[in-house]
C-alpha cells in the first residue's frame, strides 16, 4: 500500500534533518508518495504566509505528515507556527519517548521514559493580553473585581485555561497508550497544591480516568518540582507521564537530557485520525546549513510515523539501523563525541548514509 503523506521541511536545521529523515524512511521499502508543503520562514517568503492554507489542507488530506522544526521568536512578532499546527488540526496529544541507545554518552543507561503532554490547553492557548493595551487595562480591572486581588498595571496577562474535557482525554489517552504498548505505569504530573482550579481540574480529572484502569495500569502523581528531582535522581522508576502542556514541554527537554541530547529525541502529535511526527528539539539556527546536526530525532520520529502506519517491519528495520550506527560510533555527529572538534565525527547527511547502509544491508 502506497502511504500519502505530507512532507514541511520545516526552517532552521528542518530542511537537512527533514531531508536525512526522508532519504531513511525511503531505504526502508515502504511507499510512501510525498506532499511538500511549507510552513515557517520559507512560505513567508513565498507565500506571505506563515502558515498557508494550502499546507493546513494537505495535512487535512493526507491525515499524517512529517515536520522539521520551525522558528518561533521570543517575546514579539509571529505566534508559533507549531502550536498553530497542533491547534488547528486538534492534534491534542503529544507523544515523546525518552529511550537511552546504547552508545549515546549519557549520565544513564536503561532509560525508557515516554511523555504524554496535553497539546491544546493551558498556556500554550495563545491568549495573552500585552503590557500597557486597552484591552489589558481593563482585563485587569475584572480580575481585580472578581478575585479581590490587586494585579499592578503595568502587566502583562497569560490565560491559563485547563478544562475537564480535555484532562480527561490526555489522561485517557495515556492509559490507553500504557495498555498498548505493554506499559506498567502512568504517573500524573501537576501543580495542583498552587493552581487549584486548572491543575486541581487536571489532577481530579485524571484521578477519575484512572479508576477505568485499576488493576490494569498502575497510577501515581507527582508535583511538578518534585518530578524533576526524581527524574533526575531515579528516572528509572517512571514510566508514562501525562502532563499539562507547559509542563509537558519543559519535562521533555529534560527527559531529552536524561538521554543524551535533543539530538536523539523524537515525538508525535496526535488527534483524531490525525498525526504529524516531529523531533522534541527546535530549529537550531545557529546550526542552519552547515550540515553538522543530528539527523537521528528526526528519523527516530520517522520510526513513530512507521508505526502509526503499521509498517512494523520497516519501522523495526528503521529503528534497529539507528541503534547500530550509534552503537558503533563510527559514523555520527558531533553530539555524540566527548570532544565536539573530534576530527572523526561526520556530517548530518554522511549519518544518514551509514544508517542507509545498514538497512541495506539487512
Ligand atoms: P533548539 O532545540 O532549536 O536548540 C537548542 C540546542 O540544542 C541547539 O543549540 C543545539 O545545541 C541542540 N540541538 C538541537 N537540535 C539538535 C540536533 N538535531 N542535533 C544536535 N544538537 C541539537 O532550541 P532553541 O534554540 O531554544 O530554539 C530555536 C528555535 O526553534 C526557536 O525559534 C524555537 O521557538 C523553535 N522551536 C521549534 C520547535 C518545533 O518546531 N517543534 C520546537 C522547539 C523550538
Amino acid at each position: 500500500m502506497t502511504h500519502k503523506v505530507t512532507l514541511i521541511p520545516g526552517d532552521g536545521i528542518g530542511l537537512e534533518v527533514s531531508l536525512a529523515a526522508k532519504r531513511c524512511i525511503e531505504a526502508t521499502g515502504v511507499k510512501i508518495e510525498w506532499e511538500e508543503a511549507l510552513a515557517g520562514s520559507l512560505a513567508l517568503e513565498k507565500t506571505g504566509e506563515l502558515l498557508p492554507k494550502s499546507t493546513l489542507d494537505s495535512l487535512r488530506k493526507n491525515k499524517v505528515a512529517l515536520k522539521g522544526p520551525i522558528i518561533t521568536p521570543i517575546g514579539g512578532g509571529f505566534r508559533s507556527v507549531n502550536v498553530g499546527i497542533r491547534q488547528a488540526l486538534g492534534l491534542y496529544a503529544c507523544v515523546r519517548p525518552a529511550k537511552t541507545y546504547p552508545g549515546v554518552k549519557s549520565l544513564y543507561k536503561d532509560i525508557d521514559l515516554v511523555i504524554i503532554r496535553e497539546n491544546s490547553e493551558d498556556l500554550y492557548a495563545g491568549i495573552e493580553f500585552e503590557e500597557g493595551k486597552p484591552a489589558t487595562k481593563k482585563i485587569i480591572q475584572e480580575i481585580e473585581k472578581y478575585s479581590q486581588k490587586e494585579i499592578r498595571p503595568d502587566s502583562g496577562i497569560s490565560i491559563k485555561p485547563i478544562s475537564k474535557t480535555a484532562s480527561e482525554r490526555i489522561v485517557r489517552f495515556a492509559f490507553e497508550y500504557a495498555l498498548k504498548h505493554g506499559r506498567k505505569k502512568v504517573t500524573l504530573v501537576h501543580k495542583a497544591n498552587i493552581m487549584k482550579f486548572t491543575d486541581g481540574l487536571f489532577l481530579k480529572a485524571g484521578r477519575e480516568v484512572a479508576r477505568d484502569y485499576a488493576g490494569k495500569i498502575s497510577f501515581s502523581e507527582a508535583i511538578v518540582d518534585n518530578m524533576c528531582m526524581q527524574l533526575v535522581q531515579k528516572p528509572h522508576i517512571y514510566d508514562v507521564l501525562v502532563l499539562p502542556n507547559l509542563y509537558g514541554d519543559i519535562l521533555s527537554d529534560l527527559c531529552a537530557g536524561l538521554i543524551g541530547g535533543l539530538g536523539i529525541a523524537p515525538g508525535a502529535n496526535i488527534g483524531d485520525g490525525l498525526a504529524v511526527f516531529e523531533a522534541v528539539h527546535g530549529s537550531a539556527p545557529k546550526y542552519k546549513g552547515l550540515n553538522k546536526v543530528n539527523p537521528s530525532a528526526m528519523i527516530l520520529s520517522g520510526v513513530l510515523m512507521l508505526e502509526y502506519l503499521k509498517e512494523e517491519k520497516a519501522c523495526r528495520a528503521l529503528e534497529n539501523a539507528v541503534k547500530s550506527v550509534i552503537a558503533e560510533g563510527r559514523y555520527v555527529t558531533y553530539d555524540f563525541k566527548s570532544d565536539p572538534d573530534d576530527p572523526h565525527t561526520v556530517g548530518t547527511q554522511e549519518m544518514a548514509d551509514a544508517i542507509i547502509q545498514k538497512i541495506k544491508n539487512k
